[in-house]
């Protein structure tokens, strides 16, 4: 099956800090997004919108909770789809993050300002008040920047939280250094459906953000533990793609371990990171997984930085 290129990722190379001489692209023109919305299970649901991360949603009739919140010229959009379900003219009362990256908080502002209590790990607060710079530790960053304050959560936790509304105990559990340094995955256990954020994708090889405290092996333990603690027939809903299945994570989880063996065999036998790109050491996965956003050499860049634990690895220039 080809990969699928998601626009979020022409954002979010719009967004990369582009070499010198040439122009920063403009971002996409929102104004004509539109807002999908699928049934998932029980009263969840997900909404999809120009691709950037999916939210999910617990409506009920206590009111709306929802898990990330897209882009904020999104946001009235997305209000009125929830309100457009018929299930509750109650607004959305909680939003947890899955992570802090700009296309999963963008609408935290809009929506906290609507009178929604924004909840995340400590480090997305952290990093959602500082800003700074998301990458893979090679050529592909960005830089996010600082939110108002407004945007930031006003709860945090440490390890996990619960929200206990529309008869569901929503429970967002932290992994450490998968995605970034701030992952929550959050379970619908009554619904029997899981948010994996950004730790599970179906674009292709996946953007681990190393830069922000993210790593490879953390990602492969959070996709293990999280399918070790759901049934078999539980919904998955991706950071980005469509609604999956623990065989497909498990499938994805075999990437990522059989990638990063290949990398470690290939620093076992010291071999540089310009030689595994010369040696094209992942070209068995390169048709399946690359992608516009992360090609197999950016993969490469993300193993190696990772692998070695290499956060603060100098840009390197784009060929
Ligand atoms: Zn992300």
């Amino acid at each position: 099956m080809r990969t699928r290129v998601v626009p979020i990722l022409a954002l979010a190379s719009a967004l990369l800090a582009p070499p010198a001489g040439v122009n920063a692209q403009e971002p996409p023109d929102l104004s004509k997004a539109e807002i999908k919305v699928t049934h998932v299970a029980g009263n969840i649901y997900m909404l999809e919108g120009s691709d950037a991360g999916n939210i999910a949603a617990s409506v009920g009739e206590d009111g709306i909770v929802l898990v990330d919140d897209e882009y904020a010229p999104l946001a009235e959009k997305i209000a009125a789809a929830l309100k457009g379900l018929g299930v509750t003219d109650k607004p959305v009362r909680f939003i947890i993050n899955t992570h802090y990256h700009f296309d999963h908080t963008g609408g935290n502002l809009p929506f906290a300002d609507a009178g929604a209590t924004l909840i995340a790990h400590d480090n997305v607060r952290t990093r959602l008040a500082s800003g700074g710079t998301a990458g893979t530790g090679g050529s592909m960053h960005f830089e996010e920047v600082k939110r108002a304050q407004g945007a930031l959560p006003v709860i945090t936790f440490d390890r996990d939280v619960s929200v206990h509304l529309n008869g569901e105990d929503i429970r967002a559990l932290h992994y450490p250094a998968g995605h970034t340094d701030g992952d929550a995955v959050i379970f619908f256990s009554k619904a029997n459906v899981v948010h994996m954020g950004d730790d599970y994708v179906q674009y292709g090889f996946p953007f681990i953000d190393v830069r922000s405290g993210g790593s490879v092996r953390g990602m492969i333990a959070a996709c293990e533990a999280t399918l070790a603690a759901v049934p078999a027939d539980v919904k998955i809903i991706p950071g980005h793609g469509a609604v999956s299945n623990p065989a497909e994570v498990r499938e994805y989880v075999q990437m990522l371990k059989d990638t990063s063996a290949v990398v470690e065999k290939a620093l076992r036998a010291g071999r540089t990171l310009d030689q595994m790109k010369e040696d094209k050491i992942l070209a068995r996965w390169s048709a399946k997984y690359s992608n516009d956003f992360i090609d197999t050499n950016s993969f490469i860049d993300t193993l190696y930085y990772s692998l070695t634990n290499q956060r603060d690895a100098p840009f390197r220039k784009h060929n």
